[in-house]
């Protein structure tokens, strides 16, 4: 799948959900392609309280129950269409699920690309690798 196709899927799955008081959901959407060709989504989660998932953390879940690891690609799409990189903590929440994944290409606004590696160089955990 390429960048475009997989924009489109992530793309698919916005929507503005309203949850108990302040709470939304599926403002952003993330889609990710994994080494082995599947896809798997996810939306993002805000509560009031200020707990929530990024959309990232929630596909990321999907590939997971799904015993994938190792993500070819991944991009994340905000309720106005724009691409959203992803949060310092879904930068290193991609890095922590395999060690493969510092080579995971990001999709950046204007379908730019770039490895995670680039997005973090200088890795906390380098000492134990
Ligand atoms: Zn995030």
């Amino acid at each position: 799948m390429n960048k475009q196709e997989l924009y489109q899927v992530a793309n698919n799955y916005i929507s503005h959900k309203k949850l108990k008081q302040f709470g939304i959901a599926g403002h952003v959407s993330c889609a990710l392609e994994t080494i082995n060709g599947n896809v798997f989504t996810g939306i993002c989660i805000d509560l009031p309280c200020s707990i929530g998932l990024c959309a990232e953390q929630s596909a990321i879940a999907e590939m997971v129950k799904n015993n994938e690891t190792v993500i070819e690609k991944i991009v994340a799409v905000y309720e106005d269409g724009s691409i959203l990189p992803p949060c310092g903590r879904c930068r290193e929440f991609i890095s922590q699920i395999d060690d493969q994944n510092m080579e995971t290409k990001i999709i950046l606004p204007e379908l730019r690309e770039v490895l995670l590696q680039d997005l973090l160089p200088e890795g906390w955990d380098n000492k134990w690798k």
